[in-house]
C-alpha cells in the first residue's frame, strides 16, 4: 500500500498538540520501529495560549490511557481536585445565588423522575442537593476521594484544575521519553502542496520540510493549516455567544494553606462572568466579557473589585492582568483532505464549563480510533469526523447559551440582550419548549459520547429555576416513592462522604508527601 498513512505531523505544541500527539502515539506504538511515526513541531517564538486551567472527567482516561501516572499530574502539574462548577449571581445576582453542576449523575437517574418529586420540595432544598451529594462536598471543601484510593479511581467523579504550562511541559516530556514523538522546534514558514491539493510537507526555517501523511493542525487560533491554508470559512457564533474578551490574572491565596475550592466558581458580572480556579499555590481568576457591553477598563475593575473581596485591596492592586481577544465559533468543517484541526485552530466558544479541552480529548480520540489506514479511505473519515464534530459544537452551543437564557437579571444590557429571542439558537428555543411539559432526558441527547448528557441539562436547567410542568394527564409512575428513596440514600451518603473525605488541601499535600496507589 503505498498511500498507507505511517507518518503523522502535528503544528503547534500546546495543551492540543501535547494531548493529541499523546492519545494517537500510545494507542499507535509510536515508540516501536514498527508503530506509527509522530512528529510535533512548535515554533520557539509563537508563545502557547497559557490559560486553559479547567478540565473534565475524561481527561482521567485521556492521561490514563497515555500511560501517565495520575500522583505525578499533581506534583508536576500543580494540579488540584474538580468536582463541578459553582455559579454564582447568574439567576438574580442576590448574595444567596448559586447553583452547583457537579460531574455526578442524579442518584436514580434512570429508575425515577425525580424531577417532578423535587419540584414539591425545591423550597427546601435545592436540585443538585436533593439528587446528589456532590454539592455538599464542595460547598465544604472535600476532595473526591482520600489517599488509600488508587490513581484515576474516585469516590466522586472528579476532573483537575491545573497549570496549562506546566501541564504542556509534562505532556511534552512524557510524549518524548516514553511514547517516541519526534519533537522539533522550529517555525513554520510555508506549506508545500501535492498535486491532488493535499498537504505534502511543512516548510521551517531551519529544519526544512516536514512530509508527513496526515497533518494535524494544532496551531491555535493562527489555525494556520485549516485556516490560513485551506481556508475554510469560519462560522463566527457573537451573535449568540457574546463574550470575546478575557482579563486573566494569577490571584494568590490569603494565606499559603487557604483552602483550595474543589469546583470552578463561575461569578456572574455586569457583562460576562469572572472564573476562579484553585491550585495548590495560587488560583487562576479572569473575566470573560462581551467588549460590545462594556470597556476593557471597566471589566479590570470589575475584575479587581472580584479579587480584592479573597485578599484584600493591597494584594489585589500588585496584580498584572493579561488581556485575550477571542471571537467565539467554530470552523465550518474540521477536517479536510489530509489535515484536521484540533484545539483552538477548530475555534473556541468561551471559557464556560470548560469545553474546550474536552473537544480536543474526544478530537484526539476519534482520529486515533478511526485512523485512516490508507489516503484512499481520508474522506470518508473526515467525513464521519466533520458530521460528529459539527453536532458536538453545536451542542456544547446551545448549552452554553442555556447558562445565559436561564437567568432574571435585567441589571444590565448584556444580561437583558442574552434573552433575547433573536440570540437564542433554534433547537435550544424547541428543547426548552419541550421541557417546559417533561424533563431533558436521553432521548434528547441520543449520541454516544455525549459532551454534556440530559443530566448536564438538569443541573443547570433546575438549577436556575426552570419550570417543568407534569402532563395534566395520568401516567404509571411509581416514582414519588422511589423518588424519596433515592434522596434519602444521598442524604445519608453525603453524610457519609462528609466524616470520610479529607479536605482538597489535605489531600493534595498527602499525594506529594506519599504518591497514590497505582491501579
Ligand atoms: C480566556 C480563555 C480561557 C480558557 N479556559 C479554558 C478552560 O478553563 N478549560 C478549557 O478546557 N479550555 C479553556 N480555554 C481553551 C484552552 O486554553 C485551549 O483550548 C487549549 O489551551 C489548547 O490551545 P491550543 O493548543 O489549541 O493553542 P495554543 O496553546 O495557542 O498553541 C498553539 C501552538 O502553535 C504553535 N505555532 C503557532 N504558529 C506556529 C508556526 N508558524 N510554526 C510553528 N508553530 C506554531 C505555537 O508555538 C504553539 O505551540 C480557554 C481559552 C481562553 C482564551
Amino acid at each position: 500500500m503505498n498511500d498507507a498513512v505511517k507518518e503523522i505531523v502535528i503544528l503547534g505544541g500546546g495543551s492540543a498538540g501535547w494531548l493529541t500527539a499523546g492519545v494517537i502515539a500510545a494507542e499507535h506504538k509510536s515508540h516501536l520501529a514498527t508503530g506509527l511515526r509522530i512528529t510535533l513541531v512548535e515554533s520557539p517564538d509563537v508563545a502557547t495560549i497559557g490559560v486553559g486551567e479547567g478540565t473534565w472527567p475524561t481527561m482521567r482516561n485521556t492521561l490514563s490511557k497515555m500511560g501517565v501516572n495520575e500522583t505525578d499530574v499533581f506534583r508536576e502539574c500543580e494540579a488540584s481536585f474538580k468536582q463541578g462548577a459553582k455559579f454564582v449571581k447568574w439567576v438574580n445576582g442576590a448574595e444567596d445565588d448559586f447553583y452547583y453542576h457537579p460531574l455526578v449523575i442524579p442518584n436514580g437517574y434512570s429508575e425515577a423522575e425525580l424531577v417532578f418529586h423535587w419540584q414539591s420540595l425545591q423550597n427546601t432544598i435545592s436540585f443538585a442537593d436533593a439528587v446528589c451529594f456532590q454539592g455538599h462536598l464542595c460547598e465544604n471543601g472535600r476532595a473526591p476521594k482520600q489517599i488509600s484510593t488508587p490513581e484515576y479511581a474516585a469516590i466522586a467523579n472528579y476532573a483537575y484544575h491545573l497549570n496549562s504550562g506546566k501541564l504542556g511541559e509534562f505532556l511534552q516530556k512524557h510524549c518524548k521519553q516514553r511514547l517516541g514523538v519526534q519533537h522539533i522546534l522550529d517555525h513554520v514558514v510555508g506549506i508545500k502542496s501535492a498535486e491532488n491539493g493535499d498537504i505534502e510537507a511543512l516548510e521551517t526555517k531551519a529544519h526544512g520540510d516536514i512530509h508527513g501523511d496526515l497533518f494535524i493542525d494544532c496551531s491555535g487560533m493562527a489555525s494556520l493549516l485549516i485556516g490560513k491554508h485551506f481556508g475554510i470559512p469560519f462560522l463566527e457564533k457573537k451573535g449568540i455567544l457574546f463574550n470575546d474578551t478575557a482579563w486573566a490574572v494569577h490571584a494568590p491565596y490569603l494565606h499559603d494553606d487557604s483552602p483550595i475550592a474543589s469546583h470552578t466558581i463561575s461569578t456572574a458580572q455586569s457583562a460576562g462572568w469572572v472564573w476562579d480556579i484553585g491550585l495548590p499555590t495560587r488560583r487562576g481568576v479572569g473575566y470573560a466579557y462581551s467588549s460590545a457591553h462594556i470597556s476593557n477598563e471597566a471589566a479590570a475593575d470589575e475584575l479587581q473589585k472580584y479579587i480584592e473581596q479573597s485578599v484584600g485591596e493591597e494584594k489585589a492592586r500588585a496584580l498584572s492582568f493579561r488581556k485575550i481577544r477571542f471571537n467565539p465559533g467554530h470552523r465550518e468543517k474540521f477536517w479536510y483532505k489530509n489535515c484536521v484541526a484540533v484545539g483552538m485552530s477548530a475555534g473556541f466558544l468561551e471559557p464556560l464549563e470548560a469545553s474546550a479541552l474536552v473537544l480536543v480529548e474526544l478530537s484526539a480520540a476519534m482520529i486515533s480510533d478511526e485512523l485512516p489506514a490508507t489516503k484512499s479511505v481520508m474522506n470518508i473519515v473526515a467525513k464521519r469526523f466533520n458530521r460528529r464534530f459539527c453536532y458536538r459544537w453545536d451542542s456544547i452551543i446551545d448549552f452554553l447559551k442555556m447558562h445565559y437564557v436561564l437567568t432574571k437579571r435585567v441589571d444590565s444590557d448584556y444580561w437583558i440582550d442574552n434573552v433575547r429571542r433573536e440570540s437564542i439558537p433554534e433547537r435550544l428555543q424547541e428543547l426548552m419548549s419541550l421541557w417546559r411539559h417533561q424533563p431533558p432526558n436521553k432521548h434528547d441527547f441520543p449520541q454516544a459520547e455525549e459532551v454534556f448528557p440530559s443530566a448536564s441539562w438538569q443541573y443547570v436547567l433546575y438549577g436556575m429555576g426552570f419550570e417543568t410542568q407534569q402532563r395534566s394527564t395520568e401516567k404509571r409512575s411509581n416514582s414519588a416513592a422511589l423518588s424519596s428513596q433515592f434522596f434519602k440514600e444521598t442524604e445519608q451518603f453525603t453524610q457519609k462522604c462528609l466524616s470520610n473525605l479529607p479536605s482538597n488541601r489535605e489531600l493534595i499535600n498527602k499525594i506529594y508527601q506519599y504518591g497514590m496507589q497505582r491501579c
